[in-house]
């Protein structure tokens, strides 16, 4: 994927920004719906190490782009920069530099979007992991009226979690099942093609497993759950429904969510 250090900018639209940068397929998806949509505007890759993420802010401004995506390692220092998201998110996804202070967390909107799609109703759903996404996706459960636990292999970052949200979650000290509809992995073992360890003899029959990874092929938690007979799903969908969603908050117009999965499909499959 193509992709431009910082102050290589020079002009522009709309852009995600992190770093690494480069394996970023949101300038896939959000060309083909601003494509879609009849727009000229383009959406590129910019990468911005954290700690000139302040500096880099004011050079892309200064270029004229208005409207960031924000990952990894980024999210926390551009939530800083908000004066409006969800102080239990605590990390910040989709900025409007128009306005100083204007940005949001379409992460965890967009994961209970992916939920309703697939018929998931409230239950006790069980969260691995510790780190930003978990933190979305266990706020966003619990504001669903979802009983959630939650397992860290660091099991203190687990508590540190409970404690700065301030939900009512269970920490389990293993990652059992027992009793839970929906398992998420929110945890990044899957950048090394791992899947956290799970006792999945202790999963029920029918629960859902949903990796918030993806990646060209099956992930190794999806194939893992499958091969314990439980229906799994990648976070391809997700990557979709948050992206749709900072789509419609930049230009309030709706997202064309099927093109932009169509991207994705052509993209996935050129690659394989
Ligand atoms: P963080 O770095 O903030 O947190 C990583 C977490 O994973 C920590 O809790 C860490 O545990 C745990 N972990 C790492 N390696 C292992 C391992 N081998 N076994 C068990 N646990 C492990 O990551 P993020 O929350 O930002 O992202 C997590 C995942 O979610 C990534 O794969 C990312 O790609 C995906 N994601 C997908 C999105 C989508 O749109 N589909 C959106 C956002 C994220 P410890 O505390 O012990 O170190």
């Amino acid at each position: 994927m193509s992709w431009k250090e910082w102050r290589a900018v020079e002009r522009g639209d709309l852009a995600v920004i992190g770093d690494p940068i480069a394996h970023s397929l949101s300038p896939v998806m959000q060309n083909a719906a601003l494509r879609h949509a009849g727009l000229s505007w383009g959406y590129q890759a910019v990468r911005v190490p954290l700690e000139e993420f302040d500096e880099a802010l004011g050079h892309l401004a200064a270029c004229g782009l208005w409207g960031l995506n924000v990952t990894v390692p980024i999210k926390e220092a551009a939530f800083a920069w908000c004066t409006d998201v969800d102080p239990r998110l605590g990390a910040a996804n989709t900025l409007d530099l128009r306005t100083p202070g204007r940005g949001t967390n379409t992460d965890a909107p967009g994961f209970m979007d992916t939920l309703a799609e697939l018929g998931v109703q409230p239950c006790r759903a069980v969260v691995l992991g510790a780190g930003g996404s978990a933190r979305a996706v266990a706020v966003a459960l619990c504001d669903a009226g979802f009983q959630v636990a939650l397992h860290n292999r660091t099991s203190d970052r687990a508590r540190a979690l409970r404690g700065e949200t301030g939900l009512a979650i269970e920490i389990l000290e293993e990652p059992v099942l027992t009793g839970g509809g929906l398992v998420v992995n929110a945890t990044s073992a899957g950048l090394g093609g791992e899947a956290p360890y799970v006792a999945w003899e202790t999963a029920e029959p029918g629960a859902l497993a949903y990796d918030l990874m993806y990646g060209p092929a099956q992930t190794a938690f999806c194939e893992a759950a499958e091969a314990r007979g439980l229906r799994s799903t990648d976070g391809l969908a997700m990557l979709v429904a948050q992206g749709a969603r900072s789509f419609t908050w930049w230009l309030d117009i709706p997202a064309p969510r099927q093109a932009m999965m169509r991207a994705l499909d052509e993209h996935r499959r050129s690659n394989r």
